[in-house]
């Protein structure tokens, strides 16, 4: 979402946004996460005058539940390429441009899907092979 927000967003794209997230805090269906969530936006205000500040805004939130996790730290400067910045749909309504967006989108989680099972692989032991 961060990813396809205005580049010069209306004063209602970022009330709404700001409602967005907030109401994604309180409906979080991980209670306890929900909590973190509304002490990080508590700590942390929103950073929503453009797509560039909220992308890196959010993914510095993510970053930092990442963290807490035990999770790898997300490079943020790959998250406009990673996430892309189309919705994934496919209607041909939308359009060319839609549908490239919607296929980088794909390409990427192939790729980051690709790259987690290679990790996964490796620490999973192979079973032994009868002979
Ligand atoms: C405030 C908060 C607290 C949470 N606390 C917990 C908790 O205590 N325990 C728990 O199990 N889960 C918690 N979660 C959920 C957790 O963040 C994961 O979403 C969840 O564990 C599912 O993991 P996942 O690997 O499927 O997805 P995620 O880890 O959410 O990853 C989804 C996708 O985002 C990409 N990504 C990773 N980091 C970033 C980033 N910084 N910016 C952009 N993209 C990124 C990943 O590569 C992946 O493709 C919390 C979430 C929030 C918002």
């Amino acid at each position: 979402m961060a990813a396809s927000y205005p580049k010069k967003p209306t004063l209602s794209k970022k009330i709404y946004i700001v409602k967005f997230l907030h109401s994604l805090a309180d409906l979080y269906p991980c209670e306890v996460c929900g909590g973190h969530f509304k002490k990080m936006l508590a700590k942390y205000p929103i950073k929503n005058n453009s797509r560039k500040e909220l992308v890196y805004y959010l993914c510095g939130l993510h970053n930092i539940v990442n963290k807490r996790l035990g999770k790898p730290h997300f490079d943020c400067k790959k998250a406009f390429d990673f996430w892309g910045g189309g919705c994934g749909c496919k209607a041909k309504k939308h359009g060319k441009n839609h549908k490239k967006i919607g296929k980088n989108r794909k390409k990427n989680s192939k790729k980051a899907i690709k790259k987690n099972k290679k990790e996964i692989n490796k620490t999973i032991e192979k079973p032994k092979q009868h002979k």
